[in-house]
């Protein structure tokens, strides 16, 4: 029998497994060097951890111990992931909101705040800009009002979806949206959303009363913390879990990620596709000072924690961050970042290259286009990648899961970077980034041992640059 809560009905799982005064225990004191040791060994044979475990690995303060766990962060990265990294970017669709949430621009109460929800013209017009500049994956995202019902949702991801420009079509559609109940899920799943992705904010208690005023729908934490299970139950294939780091103790937020993870985990064979740890920021109309703000040191600390927690899970970073901090991170686990990302509604039609705060939910930190971006991964060897192919072959939830064992990088996940690559160099890099992409290409395919798919890759990549084919896949 289900649980009703709050706002409706909560999932089979639906219950409350965040228990404040265990996870606060567990960190308590400094950790033996010996058993960080053990349990960093346990990392680099690809286990995930336990809620225990971690928080071994963030009472580690002794600096070599550190860097036994930095080290280890990117030796998984590189085995479980290889050098790519996936690129997306988000789009506004609506500004309105019912909650009051105190961190964000979008929140009701805040004046000066500019409202709008983009027509499906304006989706259209921003798409074909999002598209001619490469992208094939967005996330969408909402603030959480009556009309953006799940039927609206919906029509907004097929209006991305039927958006062309020359050869190009956006291949993959997530979404960022307030908590739906069952049949919401299934009225967007059926849309053909990629991720379902819903951030907890803070899992502390405490904290969320204070920073989700009473009597807005966000101040139901069940409900809220129960959603990515509802969504599963409902048939979404991936879901994305966050925390919204300076809220409250990064440690704390930390075990509450991987407690959600496992609670998934164990009760749908699943855990969450992606996680994000976005870092507060500052925002129009916003005055909400946090004692709990995440230093660069310990934002890197936690990125390369997760990493070493939940070895199969891919890891967000978004552009709330500067570019020399997302550089230094990629290295520790993270798998997937945005570029030339815009969040105000209409951001990328309008003219503007400054940000214009009144019409965004915080400010960003890394504005650089997707060119430059995708320049400088391939400068520090990474491939940046499009790729879309698990998701659009049924490779998701438990089956990616089943997937995502050694041997399968090289046979899936590189010759679709490489792919992708080729296509986007092919169709929109400058001349420099164009030559540059076409090394990197060479220098993989070096890598790969002779077999008949290395073989089907060479000819597949011929086929992009010299008939003009598109979008083909392993
Ligand atoms: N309204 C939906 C909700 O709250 O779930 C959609 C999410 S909101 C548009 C996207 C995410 O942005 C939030 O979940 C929150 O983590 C993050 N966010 C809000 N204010 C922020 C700020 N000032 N700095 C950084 N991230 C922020
Ligand atoms: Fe609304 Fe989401 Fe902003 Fe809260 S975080 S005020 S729910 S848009």
């Amino acid at each position: 029998m289900r649980a009703v809560g709050t706002c409706g009905q909560l999932s089979e799982s639906g219950y409350d497994f965040i228990d404040d005064a265990y996870l606060s225990s567990l960190l308590e004191g400094p950790a033996d060097s010996v058993q960080v040791r053990e349990i960093v060994a346990k990392s680099r044979a690809k286990e995930a951890l336990s809620v225990e475990e971690t928080a071994v690995l963030l009472r580690a303060t002794d600096p070599a111990v550190l860097e036994e766990v930095f080290e280890t962060a990117r030796q998984l990265k590189e085995e479980v992931y290889g050098n790519r990294i996936v690129l997306f970017a988000p789009l506004y669709i609506g500004s309105f909101c019912v909650n009051d949430c105190v961190y964000c621009g979008f929140r009701r109460s805040n004046p000066r705040a500019v409202r709008a929800t983009l027509s499906p013209e304006e989706i259209e017009a921003e798409v074909k800009s999002l598209l001619s500049r490469g992208h094939k994956r967005l996330i969408l995202v909402f603030g959480e009002h009556p009309r953006y019902t799940p039927e609206f949702i919906a029509e907004c991801v097929r209006t991305v979806y039927s958006c062309q420009f020359g050869y190009s079509r956006i291949r993959r559609v997530n979404i960022n949206a307030a908590p739906l109940d069952h049949e919401g899920f299934r009225v967007v799943k059926s849309a053909g959303i990629g991720t379902y992705q819903i951030f907890h904010e803070t899992y502390h208690h405490g904290t969320y009363q204070e920073v989700h005023p009473a009597g807005t729908r966000k101040a139901h934490y069940l409900w809220r913390l129960d959603a990515p299970a509802r969504a599963i139950e409902a048939g979404a294939d991936d879901v994305g879990i966050g925390v919204l780091f300076g809220l409250y103790d990064w440690r704390f937020e930390v075990l509450g990620l991987v407690a959600h993870a496992r609670h998934l985990l164990r009760h749908y064979g699943i855990g969450p596709h992606t996680i994000s740890f976005p870092r507060l920021r500052p925002a129009c109309g916003v005055d909400y000072r946090s004692p709990y703000r995440v230093s660069n040191e310990e934002f890197k600390r936690l990125v390369a924690i997760l990493r070493l927690a939940v070895p199969y899970t891919g890891l967000i970073l978004t552009a709330r961050e500067p570019a020399e901090l997302r550089r230094e991170l990629l290295g520790f686990g993270v798998s997937q970042i945005d570029a030339g990302s815009r969040i105000e509604l209409g951001g990328y039609t309008s003219a503007s290259a400054e940000q214009q705060l009144e019409r965004e939910q915080f400010h960003l930190g890394d504005l650089r286009s997707l060119e430059e971006v995708i320049y400088e991964l391939l400068c520090h060897g990474y491939i940046p990648s499009f790729c879309t192919a698990c998701y659009r072959s049924g490779r998701t939830g438990q089956q990616f899961m089943e997937f995502a064992v050694p041997g399968f990088i090289r046979n899936f996940c590189t010759p679709n970077a490489l792919l992708t690559l080729m296509e986007y160099l092919v169709d929109f890099a400058s001349e420099p980034t164009r030559q540059l992409g076409k090394e990197r290409i060479a220098e993989e395919l070096a890598k790969l041992p002779e077999s008949g798919r290395k073989r089907r890759l060479v000819e597949r990549l011929a086929a992009i640059e010299y008939e003009g084919q598109r979008d083909v896949y392993f």
